[in-house]
């Protein structure tokens, strides 16, 4: 071992010990004569001074060294003189008197600075990850994310659960995604698919009388990678044996954040506990989404009836065709000027709104508005009192469909709460959201489109909607939002062969095809399933809130960048000739 201590665990108790480090060069400086470096590890850093006199060659050592250098350093821990303490640093009120320093390996100049957390364009990061990796926050993520692993680990084992590895060459697990796919050499033109969740194979771990299981696990899903998606991510997946309700499951994971919360991240605070629940439909009511943001209230509000009779044009057609006339309160924002509202324009259409009314509320509480003439006096005092509108406020209204309503205005509240501070990243809103509609009809496939995934059970009080009403049918499904992200989602689960195959026939599953593709689940609900349930959580999503970042790729060792390339590694990359023949594969050339 070249190291007996971490650099930066000394303290002024270590003062005359002998001891060996290893590390990096953080930063060397020259001062008064002497030659002082930072010498860094993962613990954090120390100073390291030489004595000319009596150690010579360290101290040449010292002089010669460069940023990034890895060093063995032997030495004796000393306090420093009182007038050269750094107390911003944990070590600061001791360094190492070197009298043997070997080099362990060079450095290039890195392509940026590794001891300073300065703004490096992601592209460059992301090619030498190597190094951004050997940075501060970076190396706070790891050790973060590490952490919320083990309290899971921890927290599972002390109840019982059994961490348990399933395939990753599986055949097709919808979570309605498209699948990566794996060619097989042995069984040509027959392929694997990387499992999109391990579903599957976690019921049938409870038909296989595990009872309780649950494992850290990569998930593969080739999406857009719009926002902040991954190829690959990984999900806390877990499902449990004879439980009935989702009561069964919220218990066990309520408690589980917000102890890890409580000990992982305490500066940071839950909202409201026990947390708040919410049906899909009052969210939606309440929020326009079914992923609320719970930091701030905001909550967008139904004016139809109000503007029913108005004389505004857009108002009276779209009410006519069926559609809704939502609106917000921008509490204080009466003073945006004309441009800062045609910004709020600019971005609800984004989202499909074809404009933005609004009021605004003069401080002498008139009312400042181009849409103002159409409306009564009347309407415009109830709109006023239905927005619990006060003077400086500015009242938003978007007219259309309720998709494009909900989308646009729940953005739209967002963007202000943004705008207004009130989105606290140390704060935690955690909620649940349940009952959720078995299914949505799909348009443009002309058929239901289960809102979870096809083993979801229905609420057994709603099962009887199958046939007759499934747009009424709600879900066992719950969601764990956090602030205005989805961080996990699970339900109580078919276990009956029956209901399960007059599920694939309501998505219009063709059953010959339901059969080739899940026979073995069809098969095994004949074989004494148990009722079960359980839930997956983006472990992804979950660090990076804690850590307080902004995308999921800084809390991934080595992610991928939007485009799904590996640009460290140069991947996806062609494969040999060889390759393809010994898979039975040949290429369509694309141009
Ligand atoms: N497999 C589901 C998912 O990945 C979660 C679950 O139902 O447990 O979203």
């Amino acid at each position: 071992m070249y190291k007996t201590h971490a650099c930066g665990l000394l303290r002024p108790e270590h003062v005359g010990q002998r001891v060996s480090l290893a590390g990096w060069v953080n930063r060397r400086r020259d001062h008064g004569g002497l030659t002082f470096i930072d010498l860094r590890d993962r613990s954090g850093i120390v100073q390291v001074v030489a004595n000319p006199d009596t150690s010579p060659e360290a101290h040449q050592i010292l002089e010669d060294v460069r940023n990034e250098w890895v060093l063995q350093v032997d030495g004796t821990v000393q306090r420093r003189p009182k007038d050269m303490e750094n107390p911003a640093l944990p070590t600061g009120e001791v360094e190492i008197e070197a009298d043997g320093i070997h080099v362990l390996n060079q450095a290039l100049t890195p392509p940026f600075a590794i001891n300073e957390e300065t703004e490096v364009d992601e592209m460059v990061r992301l090619k030498y990850r190597y190094l951004d990796l050997r940075r501060q926050r970076l190396q706070y993520n790891l050790e973060l994310r590490h952490q919320v692993i083990k309290f899971i680990r921890d927290y599972l084992d002390e109840r019982g659960f059994w961490e348990i590895e399933t395939p990753i060459l599986f055949k097709t697990t919808p979570e309605g995604a498209r699948d990566y796919l794996v060619p097989s050499r042995v069984h040509p033109g027959e392929f694997y698919a990387l499992p999109q969740s391990p579903q599957q194979l976690k019921q049938l771990l409870m038909v296989a009388g595990v009872e309780r299981y649950f494992q850290i696990a990569r998930c593969f899903r080739d999406e857009d990678q719009r926002g902040n998606r991954q190829p690959e991510f990984t999900q806390l997946d877990l499902e449990m044996s004879f439980i009935n309700k989702r009561e069964d499951i919220m218990d066990l994971i309520e408690p589980m954040y917000t102890e890890m919360v409580e000990k992982l991240v305490p500066h940071m605070r839950i909202f409201q506990s026990p947390w708040p629940r919410l049906t899909y439909v009052e969210a939606l009511e309440r929020f326009g989404t079914d992923r609320p943001d719970l930091r701030f209230e905001l909550e967008l509000a139904d004016v139809r009836e109000i503007v029913r009779d108005s004389d505004f044009n857009v108002f009276k057609q779209v009410l006519s065709n069926n559609g809704t006339v939502r609106g917000l309160n921008a509490r204080g924002c009466g003073s945006y000027s004309r441009k800062d509202i045609d910004e709020l324009t600019a971005y609800v259409k984004e989202f499909g709104a074809k404009g933005l009314a609004y009021l605004i509320l003069d401080e002498d509480g008139s009312v400042r508005s181009p849409i103002a003439k159409f409306l009564t006096e009347e309407m415009l005092e109830n709109l006023k009192t239905r927005l619990s509108a006060k003077p400086g406020d500015l009242l938003l209204f978007v007219a259309d469909q309720a998709e494009v309503v909900n989308e646009s205005l729940s953005r739209l509240r967002l963007l202000i709460g943004d705008r207004l501070g009130l989105r606290d990243p140390d704060i935690l809103a955690f909620c649940w959201v349940v009952d959720f509609p078995y299914a949505f009809w799909d348009e443009e496939e002309q058929r239901w489109e289960p809102s979870q995934h096809l083993f979801t059970s229905p609420l057994p009080e709603d099962i009887h909607l199958l046939d007759t009403d499934p747009a009424k049918m709600r879900g066992t499904q719950y969601d764990v939002v956090l602030n205005g992200d989805e961080v996990s989602g699970g339900s109580i689960r078919i276990h009956e062969r029956e209901l399960q195959e007059r599920i694939f026939k309501l998505i219009g599953l063709d059953p010959e095809v339901a059969r080739e593709r899940f026979g073995h689940m069809l098969e095994a609900f004949e074989y004494g399933a148990p009722p079960h349930g359980g839930i997956a959580a983006g472990l992804d999503r979950l660090v990076m809130i804690m850590a307080g970042e902004p995308n999921i790729r800084e809390v991934i060792a080595f992610p991928k960048n939007q485009a799904a390339r590996d640009v460290m590694a140069d991947s996806p990359s062609p494969a040999e000739a060889e390759q393809l023949e010994e898979l039975h594969l040949r290429l369509i050339d694309k141009k």
